[in-house]
């Protein structure tokens, strides 16, 4: 059977389902007869022995994997399987209430967590995170029910989830992991987002994929049009057996786009730059032919541990970056928590409308300790000079001038604690936000670059979250409301004299890089896997049809009719495109 969902990282795939659980276990409330207790107290024993053995195991590989401090995390979880209070507390109850252990344990666990969760200190805050995760843990042993998740997956497959986190998917095991298909999630979610830059084939939004397929059912997953099979007979396997040669064909034809400059046909040069959320993803940059990181994620490294990074691990990481892609530049963005990117021990609060809430370079600016850590480390970690800083999420000129005033103490301090420092090192600001957008001839004086962070500005100024795939339709590009502030953007930095990249996804698509080069823009930062593409569509055309091309749809008023043409010019001009083509839902072929 065959579901479409959201293209979320192109390639092609065939294996079996590897289906994760979602967290919806079903807690059962029966009585219990006098004599039965014993048996449930060592059903309870058992159920704590299993889940200790399962976390131990779980630990270890991660520590094998990512180092220490990663698997550090189970530390703090397997003290809440021996957590003294809780055990007995479940015991007396048992005693007392007389009904089935799970309904006790889950009880006495929710009394746990909320203690925990009131007391006024961030550290003790934390676990009440901990004694849910673990408690889901011990809970699924009680019930019997199988539990896999992305990190205990030790096959090869294709797995299969309601939704994957950011934080988990930063960390997938390429060698066991074939690709990922999710019920929820749209094109710039975090998580497709990772997929591209990791180059694992991928689907989202597939709304009720979970539903629809059995662990271990055989499985086509079609990264470039969205579209996966279920069981699929043998002709169909052929076929995507063909397709697969097809993809890997393109895919190596374009790999000669590696190392040749991206220039137009008119002879303008264009600065293509990849966008990395690891160091570890550098190596692939320099191979695709990327001559600089344009966007370096760094929220990433905050995730997945119990403590937050010391600036000694900061700079670690900068250095191995700035060192590997030297003498090319690397724009470090200070860190982009919150959103759809979460960190439990931060104590963020849930809040309703994350994306507008505390995150970014506010949630920096108020946490100042923790942003000057991480200035402190950029500014030492660019011994070659070639390091930039990013401010996320600027919406006035209040907190640039804020954000760059830490800058200029933590340099004061570097320099008073004897580290010899650039300190002229580049700043710049995203304009992601719509009133940023509109007042970049303000902002302009304040910085030395611009980058145009196109997955929030278009949510923000279409009013359509981008990781809902129900309105992921809306999600336009090339709506004319979207290209006027694009467009405005560039005309501001150039006004100004400043450069200006873009990082946002839509740099990645190649039915917008005309339209993007016609209104000036020269610099784009995107996935590494999408360079050499870029390239040969930049090498297909002259930036004086490009600029044609923007003035004709200039005069276009709908999304749509502007799509149209934008797809018939690529078509002419770059015939046997292309990778991936998830924006324009799918009108252009992979042959
Ligand atoms: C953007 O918003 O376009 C961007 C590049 O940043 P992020 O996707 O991390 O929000
Ligand atoms: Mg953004």
């Amino acid at each position: 059977m065959s579901h479409k969902g959201i293209a979320a990282s192109p390639g092609i795939v065939i294996g079996r389902a590897l289906l994760l659980d979602r967290d919806d276990l079903t807690i059962p409330k029966h009585e219990i007869k006098e004599e039965d207790l014993p048996k449930e107290i060592a059903r309870f024993e058992d159920a704590l022995i299993k889940t200790r053995k399962e976390m131990i195991e779980m630990q270890t590989r991660i520590e094998d994997k990512m180092g220490t401090k990663h698997a550090e995390i189970f530390d703090a979880h397997l003290l809440v399987l021996e957590d003294r209070m809780l055990i007995e507390e479940v015991i007396r109850r048992l005693e007392k209430e007389k009904r089935c252990v799970e309904f006790v344990f889950y009880e006495s666990l929710q009394k746990f967590a909320k203690a925990f969760s009131s007391i006024e200190d961030e550290y003790l805050k934390e676990r009440a995170a901990d004694i849910q995760d673990v408690g889901r843990r011990v809970l699924r042993n009680l019930l019997g029910k199988h539990h896999e998740t992305l990190s205990s997956i030790e096959e090869k497959g294709i797995v299969i989830a309601y939704d994957l986190a950011p934080s988990e998917t930063v960390f997938i095991n390429k060698s066991f992991v074939l690709g990922f298909a999710t019920d929820i999630g749209s094109r710039t979610s975090h998580t497709a987002i990772i997929a591209r830059s990791l180059e694992i084939p991928a689907i989202v939004g597939l709304e009720d994929i979970t539903q629809r397929v059995e662990y271990g059912d055989t499985i086509i997953l079609d990264g470039i049009h969205g579209i996966i099979e279920i069981n699929p007979n043998e002709k169909l396997i052929a076929h995507y057996r063909e397709e697969i040669k097809k993809f890997e064909e393109i895919t190596r034809n374009l790999s000669v786009f590696q190392t040749l400059p991206a220039v137009t046909t008119d002879d303008h040069k264009l600065k293509l730059m990849a966008n990395i959320e690891l160091p570890s993803e550098s190596d692939s940059a320099l191979i695709h032919g990327a001559v600089g990181i344009g966007l370096y994620r760094t929220e990433f490294f905050y995730m997945n541990r119990t403590d937050l990074p010391t600036e000694q691990e900061h700079y670690e990481n900068y250095k191995i970056v700035a060192d590997k892609m030297y003498p090319h530049e690397v724009v470090v963005r200070t860190m982009d928590l919150g959103g759809d990117k979460f960190l439990s021990h931060l104590n963020v609060p849930n809040e309703l409308n994350p994306f507008m809430g505390w995150r970014a370079i506010r949630f920096s600016l108020e946490k100042k300790d923790i942003f000057k850590t991480q200035l402190r480390a950029i500014l030492r970690a660019n011994e070659h000079g070639n390091l930039k800083i990013l401010y996320p999420l600027i919406t006035n000129l209040e907190e640039l001038i804020q954000a760059n005033l830490v800058l200029e103490v933590v340099k004061k301090e570097l320099i008073a604690d004897g580290h010899t420092i650039n300190t002229d090192i580049g700043v710049g600001a995203m304009i992601e936000v719509p009133s940023a957008a509109l007042i970049t001839d303000l902002l302009a004086p304040h910085v030395d670059f611009f980058s145009i962070g196109t997955n929030d500005l278009i949510q923000y100024a279409l009013a359509v979250d981008r990781v809902n795939e129900h309105i992921a339709y809306l999600y336009d590009p090339a709506h004319p409301g979207v290209l006027r502030f694009i467009d405005k953007i560039i005309r501001d930095a150039k006004d100004a004299n400043i450069r200006v990249a873009m990082c946002g996804e839509m740099a990645s698509d190649p039915i917008y890089i005309p339209l993007l080069i016609g209104m000036g823009l020269e610099e784009f930062s995107v996935p590494s896997a999408f360079i050499s593409e870029i390239k040969k569509v930049s090498r297909s055309i002259s930036r004086t049809e490009c600029q044609k091309l923007w003035s004709q749809v200039q005069k276009i008023s709908t999304g749509k009719e502007i799509q149209k043409i934008l797809v018939e010019f690529l078509r002419l001009k770059v015939p046997e495109l292309l990778l991936y083509n998830s924006f324009h839902g799918g009108e252009l072929d992979s042959t």
